[in-house]
């Protein structure tokens, strides 16, 4: 991909798809900074990544928090120097019926989905500009493409977050920067596996039921990966993707077929 001696910095890296985004740009050579809310996780895929031969560093962020995420920043150039590959994976999810969520809910999924993402871009930009190269990746949802029934707060976040990524797309054109979102259906992480323990709750189905039902909404009967997600996000951050940009690229089997 020939990202050797890029510095990227991806938020939620700590499990999950941001766990797989951080790997695949370790192996890359890429130097990897591991930021989200549980320490012993972000220190954890920081060490997995050092294991491949990559500089890497971890930080406790949350990235709700403007704050914490400029002074998280702060100690990434510090330490690796200024991104200038973001990945902005950061995310939640929670269901419910519309007319059992809440306002509360609706800002929950805003802040961490859509003001994550622009803490951290707001930060990590002008050494791009100073630089003319940059790769924003905003780890969106097919959610951030189409509506599902029990999913007003997290699809209103998605896409609003689908929304700034094309927006900034357009305004850093000329920048030599690229911002593009992945949109991935069900995968399989500790995000999925929660909702499928509350829907089961919920409609007093069985766990296995219930995980059956979700890989179900996939046309090839199963969950992506988070290394497959990887792999799409580690191709938008390649020189070889620079034309590709205010893209939202989905990965769900064939679901959602924009
Ligand atoms: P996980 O719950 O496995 O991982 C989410 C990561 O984000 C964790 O590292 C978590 O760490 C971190 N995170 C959550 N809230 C915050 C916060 N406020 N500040 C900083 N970090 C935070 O979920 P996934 O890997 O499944 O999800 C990753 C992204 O992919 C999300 O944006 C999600 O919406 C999106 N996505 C997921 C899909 C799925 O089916 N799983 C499908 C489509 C998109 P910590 O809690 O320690 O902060």
């Amino acid at each position: 991909m020939g990202l050797q001696g890029h510095i990227a910095w991806v938020t939620g890296g700590g499990r999950g798809i941001g766990r797989a985004c951080a790997l695949a740009l370790a192996r890359e050579k890429c130097a990897v900074a591991v930021t989200a809310r549980t320490a012993g996780q972000v220190q954890a895929t920081a060490d997995a990544c050092t294991e491949t031969g990559a500089r890497a560093m971890h930080a406790v962020c949350d990235v709700t928090d403007a704050g914490q995420v400029a002074h998280t920043y702060r100690e990434i150039v510090q330490t690796l120097g200024p991104p200038d590959i973001l990945v902005n994976n950061a995310g939640w999810a929670r269901s419910a019926p519309f007319l059992k969520e809440t306002i509360q809910s609706v800002d929950d999924h805003i802040q961490v989905n859509l003001h994550g993402a622009f803490h951290a871009t707001q930060a990590a930009i002008p050494p791009m500009l100073e630089k003319k190269w940059g790769r924003i990746v905003v780890v969106a949802s097919v959610a951030g493409k189409v509506g599902a029934p029990y999913t007003a707060a997290y699809t209103a976040s998605k896409h609003a977050a689908v929304g700034l990524t094309r927006a900034l797309a357009s305004e850093f054109a000329e920048k030599g920067i690229t911002v593009n979102a992945v949109c991935p259906g069900y995968t399989d992480t500790e995000l999925t596996r929660e909702n499928i323990r509350r829907a089961a709750e919920k409609t007093g189905k069985s766990v296995a039921e219930m995980h059956e039902r979700f890989k179900s909404f996939s046309p090839q009967g199963r969950f992506t990966t988070p290394e497959e997600v990887a792999h799409v996000v580690l191709f938008l951050c390649s020189e070889a993707a620079g034309n590709i940009n205010g893209q939202a690229i989905t990965i769900d089997g064939g679901g959602v077929q924009w």
